[in-house]
This record gives structure tokens, C-alpha cells and sequence, in this order.
């Protein structure tokens, strides 16, 4: 017998909470109710709201190590979806005709060549690649002959991406889930008195809108959730600092040169799918919270973009350089061991059972629906489970 359909409230507006919301609703048997409380929503930008500032495109960093099982399951998962959502679009009326063009400007999503580049051998690139496990998920993954590698790169590969435009895509999400009947919460809720606090001021918002108390509540706070977990959890949790430039211009292709000497900087380009802008990386600076941007890096940044040849087809601005939009700072949400996906162990938390999907560093886009579809499996065992402890995935 399926559980009884439940009363959710999800705690957070960035790609976890969306995409948890999404999931949740268009599921056969879906929740009585989805209510989405957040302080920061799509359209708004903060230091503390990580998902704006995303890069973003569908590279995994998960290992072929048994510890990323999970992770890889969700990368593909999600690759999957995306390729197929782009495919045959979401039905939504109207839109059955829309060209690959007009379909990519309105979802935020678009396929593209990406080439991935490493300046020395990883265990994984030894034997031709062997060891990237996606090798067999991603369309058209090729390894490149030695004379496509540029200077200094001694490994390559190509495959079929989907690079995001970020805001447009958090846009996209967030009309989906209104009008899958989600009810939206815009206000922050206290986090000082720990998890328990959490779940007494919930109900306190809930309350105040007529709204009764949720069976389970969904933390998907990203970093934030530091501010309300215990001492130990708090040890876990990281700001792992990133700095892009925006640019004029929309790069053919996505690049990522990594490994090349430096241990927290990266070099990427990635197409703003459909907005003519393109962002270009950066940095994975763990521990580092200073939310002003380092004029240095940024300069790094293009340096290295145009020494490498990595988007020359936008280097016709201000005579030979790039044409700068922004300079910006995000933080991904950094956690030891992983995202943690699991339900609160102690048992219920004043009543509610408590889910949290947080720490997804730097692949909660990627890793979106994967990660969403494992939620709503945990939510079908609390549903169908008394009073007792939680436990993980
Ligand atoms: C420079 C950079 C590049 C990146 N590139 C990529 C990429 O290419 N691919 C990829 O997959 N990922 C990428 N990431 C990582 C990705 O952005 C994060 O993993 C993801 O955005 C985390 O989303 P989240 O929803 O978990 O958290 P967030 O986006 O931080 O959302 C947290 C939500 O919780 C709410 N909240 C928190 N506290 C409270 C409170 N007290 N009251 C009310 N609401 C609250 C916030 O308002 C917000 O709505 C990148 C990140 C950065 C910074």
C-alpha cells in the first residue's frame, strides 16, 4: 500500500529546494501539500544564496571511488533528464513547437561541446581516460589525439555538455514549481536556537498563513544549514569560495583546463546558453568566506583565457580583450563527506521529521535531479514509518 500523502514544507529556494519541490509534485502520488519557505529567491542575489553565482555546466567531479556511488548515480540521473527535457521539452501548451533555440532561452539549458583538459595525469586519465566513469554516460565522448592538446596540456577529452544559464534556468524552475501548486513562503526563519528552533519558528510561519504544521521538513538551506546544526555538523561545513567574470559574447564551445600547477584555481568557460554572455573561472578557494572580489584573480582569470586560446571568438572586444560585464563571488556549500541526504537520527524533531539535502559543493546543479529523486525515496520510507530513529539513504 502506498504511504499516506503527506504535508512538506521545504526550507530553501536555491536549485535543491526547486528541484526537490519539482520532484516532489510531479511524483505519481505527490505530497498533500508543498509549502517553500526561503529568505532569497530566484531573482535575488546574496553571498549567502549560493545558487545564483554558479558557473554552471554538467562536469562531475565524482571519483570512481566507492564513497562517490551516489554522486555518480545523481550526475547521470540528471544528465539524463537534461538531454531529455531539451529533447522533447516539459510539456507545458504552447510550447510543442518551439525551435532548439527558443526552447534553450526559455528553460536555461542548452547542449554543447564542452572539452575538458588537464595540465598533469590524474589517476583517472592514465590508459587513455579509463577512469572517468562518464565516459559511458556523456553522448559523444571522445579522448583527443595529441595534436589537439594545447601547450602544457597533456590530456583531453570532448564530450556533449549542457551548460546553464544560470539565472534564467533558477527562473524557469521557480515558475514550474508555482505552477505545479507549490505554495512559496518568502521570509527567513530564525536559525539561533538550533534545528529544534528551526523546526518551532517553521511552524510559527506556517501558523501565521493559516498553514498547519508539516509531517516532514526538507533542509535544503546549502550552507546556511551550519547556522542550525550541531556542534559536529557545523565542523563539516565549508565555504569553498569561487570567482567568475562575466563577459560579452557567447563561447562556441565550454573549456575546463584544471591540474595545471595551481591546487585552487581552475580555468573555464562556459556559455550563458541563449543570453549572449559566457562566464569564465576561477577558483575553489576552501575556507576562504571574503565575499569582495580580488582584482588579481580576475585578472588571472582572462590572462589565462585568452593565453590558452580558450574562447577566441570573443576576444574582438576593446580591441583584442574581453568585454567585462561582472566580476562576482559565490560560495559553494562545502561539506565533509559529501552531501548529506538523510533524515535527522534522532527520530522526529518537535513532532516533524526532519530530511536534509545539503553540502552539495560544487555540483548541486548537476547533481539536481539525482539528488531530488533520492529525497522523495527517503520521504516514501518516513511515510511510511512510526516513531524511531532515522536513517540515512
Ligand atoms: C563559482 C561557482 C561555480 C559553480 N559551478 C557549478 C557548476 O558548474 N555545476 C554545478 O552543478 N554546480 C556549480 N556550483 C555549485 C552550486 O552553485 C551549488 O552546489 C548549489 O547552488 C547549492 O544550492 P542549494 O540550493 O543547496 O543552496 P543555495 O543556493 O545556497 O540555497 C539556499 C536557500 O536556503 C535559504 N535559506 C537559508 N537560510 C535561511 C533562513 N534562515 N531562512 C529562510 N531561508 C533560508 C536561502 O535563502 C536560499 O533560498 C558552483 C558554485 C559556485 C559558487
Amino acid at each position: 500500500m502506498p504511504p499516506p500523502p503527506q504535508n512538506i514544507t521545504i526550507l530553501g529556494a536555491g536549485i535543491t529546494g526547486l528541484q526537490t519541490a519539482l520532484t516532489l509534485a510531479t511524483a505519481p502520488s505527490p505530497p498533500s501539500s508543498i509549502t517553500l519557505i526561503a529568505q532569497y529567491l530566484p531573482g535575488n542575489t546574496h553571498p549567502t544564496y549560493t545558487s545564483p553565482w554558479a558557473g554552471g555546466h554538467w562536469r562531475s567531479h565524482a571519483s570512481s571511488a566507492p564513497k562517490d556511488a551516489l554522486a555518480r548515480a545523481w550526475d547521470a540521473r540528471t544528465y539524463a533528464v537534461w538531454r531529455n527535457l531539451l529533447a522533447f521539452g516539459d510539456g507545458t501548451p504552447g510550447t510543442e513547437k518551439e525551435t532548439v533555440e527558443e526552447r534553450e532561452k526559455r528553460i536555461g539549458l542548452g547542449v554543447r561541446t564542452s572539452f575538458n583538459y588537464w595540465g598533469t595525469h590524474t589517476p583517472e586519465t592514465v590508459a587513455q581516460g579509463e577512469g572517468l566513469w562518464w565516459r559511458d554516460v556523456v553522448d559523444g565522448f571522445e579522448v583527443l589525439s595529441e595534436e589537439e592538446l594545447g601547450k602544457g596540456v597533456v590530456f583531453g577529452v570532448k564530450y556533449e555538455s549542457v551548460c546553464i544559464n544560470v539565472p534564467r534556468y533558477l527562473e524557469y524552475m521557480f515558475e514550474r514549481v508555482k505552477r505545479c501548486g507549490v505554495r512559496v513562503i518568502n521570509t527567513t526563519f530564525e536559525t539561533g536556537a538550533g534545528l529544534r528552533g528551526v523546526v518551532d519558528d517553521v511552524k510559527v510561519i506556517l501558523k501565521r498563513e493559516g498553514l498547519e504544521s508539516p509531517d516532514i521538513i526538507i533542509n535544503a538551506t546549502g550552507l546556511s544549514a551550519r547556522l542550525f546544526a550541531d556542534e559536529d555538523e557545523q565542523a563539516n561545513l565549508t565555504p569553498i569560495r569561487g570567482q567568475t567574470v562575466l563577459v560579452k559574447g557567447e563561447a562556441k564551445a565550454a573549456r575546463t583546463i584544471t591540474h595545471f600547477g595551481l591546487e585552487d584555481e581552475v580555468a573555464y568557460v562556459i556559455p550563458r546558453v541563449g543570453s549572449g554572455t559566457t562566464i569564465l573561472g576561477g577558483c575553489k578557494q576552501s575556507g576562504n568566506s571574503d565575499e569582495m572580489v580580488d582584482g588579481a584573480l580576475s585578472e588571472r582569470i582572462l590572462r589565462r583565457i585568452r593565453d590558452w586560446g580558450m574562447a577566441d571568438e570573443l576576444l574582438r572586444w576593446e580591441g583584442g580583450g574581453f568585454e567585462v560585464l561582472s566580476e562576482q563571488v559565490g560560495f559553494r556549500p562545502g561539506r565533509r563527506g559529501g552531501v548529506r541526504c538523510e533524515v535527522e537520527g534522532g527520530g522526529r524533531v518537535g513532532g516533524v521529521w526532519v530530511v536534509h539535502c545539503y553540502g552539495h559543493a560544487g555540483a548541486g546543479f548537476q547533481a539536481s535531479v539525482g539528488c531530488a529523486e533520492g529525497v522523495r525515496e527517503i520521504i516514501r520510507g518516513v511515510g511510511g514509518r512510526g516513531k524511531g530513529r532515522g536513517s540515512k539513504l
